[in-house]
C-alpha cells in the first residue's frame, strides 16, 4: 500500500509530515494547551474585576499591610501593593476567596514568586 503523501506541519517551524496535511498531532496539543490558558485568564481577570474579590482584597491589605515576603526574609516591612493567592486558585473561586489562602505582597516579591511558579510548570 502506498503511503499518503505527507505535507509539512502547518505550525511554522515544525519539522513534522502529517498525511493529509494541517497540524501535526504535537501541535494540535499545544494549541490546545494555549487555549485552556487563555480560557482560564479570561476568567481569572473576569475575577479580578469582581466586587466580591475587591472586598476581600481591600479587607486584606487593611489586615496585613505589609509585604509578607520581605517580612519573612528580614527586609523590614514594606508596605504591600498586592494580595497574592498562596496555592493557585485555577478557576476554583472558594479557594480564590479563602482567608486562609492570601497573603500580601509587595510586587518584587509577587514577580518572585510568578517566576518560580512559571519555571515549575
Ligand atoms: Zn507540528
Ligand atoms: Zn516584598
Amino acid at each position: 500500500m502506498p503511503t499518503m503523501p505527507g505535507v509539512p506541519c502547518a505550525n511554522r517551524g515544525c519539522p513534522n509530515i502529517v498525511p493529509g496535511g494541517g497540524r501535526c498531532s504535537k501541535c494540535k496539543s499545544l494549541i490546545n494547551k494555549e487555549y485552556d490558558y487563555a480560557k482560564r485568564d479570561k476568567k481569572a481577570a473576569a475575577f479580578y474585576q469582581s466586587k466580591a474579590w475587591r472586598v476581600v482584597r481591600i479587607n486584606h491589605l487593611g489586615a496585613e499591610p505589609f509585604c509578607r515576603g520581605c517580612l519573612s526574609e528580614g527586609r523590614g516591612p514594606i508596605r504591600a501593593t498586592l494580595v497574592d493567592h498562596i496555592k493557585p486558585w485555577a478557576g476554583d473561586y472558594a479557594l480564590a476567596l479563602d482567608p486562609n489562602n492570601l497573603q500580601s505582597l509587595c510586587d518584587h516579591c509577587h514577580a518572585v514568586k510568578s517566576m518560580k511558579e512559571r519555571a515549575g510548570r
